[in-house]
């Protein structure tokens, strides 16, 4: 290939950095919430400026605009660096960024206007903008317990970028002299790097779109399964997930637990809708926190609540309601001048077939419950 060639090769790259920016602004626009694809897609588009403008100039034009195209190259790459940062709840430390860029900037403007150095500009510049990428690396380097196939593909295509903009200023130094640094461009090596750079950030930016897609699904099936006040399943979630484990263990003990918040209106009446809002998120937390890892707890509606108790026998059943009765009994409220109860029924699962039944039995065993005195667990007619 000659030079001119590799030329109009090279704004390939910019072109398609400006297509994905592109792509991320519109993604941004339809799903509004999404403010980190906005940083990505300001990284995208500067970077691709940069790159674009910088590919049409010959060397003097390149030490003439070195400071503003260092300025588009760094402030794009640390905005993906925030947006990445901002998917995982943090950001990219910005005093840390502006120190960064105004050290990077200072040594570009020596090296372009009192001693012009292109290769050492190129060197510091790469180094700059691998010590922007380096403020979030270490979001990229930690396992998140709930992360999934989608959040390694990122961090590995994160990190791999991270190694390529460091390596590049490495290869540079060792193997290419100021003298004989024109060569280097021009050498199919060169061309090489380029290619892997316009691949590291199609692959990243493909990673990011999949993880977009992948968090909405799950947004959506968390509206469609959770209520949004309590967070706990809602009846639809409560059925698919406990058809799902009767499905699976056949042979284990299932318990089903109907709790109802005792003279529930009472608080409403007296402390306000908000005031018994807080209650039954104090309950919701009461009765996730005395079940194990894998039982379910789901709101049915109102101030019903509804445990699917798994592999137990009627006595540790019974242990547990009455430990989620206690705690309810004992929890107090700023809201509210009173203490608040809750009363329970308890019935076993006989057959893998009889889920509703199972409920029914457990809601007249709580009506028992409330005929009794309330603030009670039944588990017997
Ligand atoms: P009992 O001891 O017999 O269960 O009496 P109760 O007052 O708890 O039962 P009742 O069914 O008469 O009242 C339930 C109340 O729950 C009525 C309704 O206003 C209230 N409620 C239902 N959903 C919500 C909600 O999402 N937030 C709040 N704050 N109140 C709710
Ligand atoms: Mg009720
Ligand atoms: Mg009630």
């Amino acid at each position: 290939m000659n030079y001119q060639n590799i030329q109009l090769f090279v704004l390939i790259i910019p072109a398609s950095l400006l297509l994905l920016g592109i792509a991320f602004i519109i993604c941004q626009l339809i799903l509004r919430e999404q403010t980190f694809l906005a940083w990505v897609a300001n990284g995208y588009i500067l970077t691709a400026l940069a790159l674009a403008a910088q590919s049409l100039m010959s060397n003097q034009q390149l030490s003439h605009w070195a400071v503003i195209t260092g300025t588009f190259y760094l402030f794009g790459i640390w905005s993906i660096a925030h947006g990445m940062a901002l998917r995982k709840g943090s950001h990219a430390h910005p005093m840390m960024g502006v120190l960064i860029g105004l050290i990077t900037l200072s040594l570009l403007f020596y090296f372009s206007w009192i001693a012009e150095n292109l290769w050492l500009r190129i060197i510091i510049l790469s180094l700059g903008m691998g010590a922007m990428q380096l403020l979030v690396a270490k979001h990229f380097l930690t396992q998140y317990p709930d992360g999934d196939m989608f959040d390694r593909a990122l961090s590995i295509a994160y990190i791999s970028i991270i190694i390529y903009t460091l390596v590049r200023p490495i290869v540079i130094f060792f193997f290419s002299s100021p003298d004989n640094f024109g060569e280097l461009t021009k050498s199919n090596y060169w061309l090489l790097m380029l290619s892997a750079s316009i691949l590291l950030s199609l692959w990243l930016a493909l990673v990011i779109f999949a993880i977009t897609v992948r968090d909405i699904v799950l947004k959506l099936n968390d509206e469609r399964y959770r209520d949004p006040l309590t967070h706990l399943l809602n009846r639809r979630g409560f059925f698919e997930e406990a058809k799902k484990l009767l499905g699976s263990h056949t042979d284990s003990y299932y318990f089903l637990l109907t709790c109802d918040i005792d003279h529930f209106k009472h608080v409403n009446d007296n402390w306000g809708h908000l005031a018994g809002d807080k209650v039954l998120q104090a309950v919701s937390k009461a009765i996730v926190k005395n079940v194990r890892k894998g039982d379910l707890v789901a709101r049915f509606g109102g101030e019903e609540f509804v445990v699917f108790l798994r592999g137990m026998d009627i006595a540790d059943a019974r242990k547990i309601a009455e430990r989620i009765r206690e705690e309810i009994e004992q929890t107090t409220f700023n809201s509210i001048s009173t203490r608040v109860t809750a009363s329970f029924g308890l019935a076993d699962i006989a057959a893998s077939d009889d889920l509703v039944s199972a409920i029914g039995r457990a809601d007249a065993r709580l009506y028992n419950a409330k005929q009794n005195g309330r603030n009670q667990v039944c588990w017997n007619e």
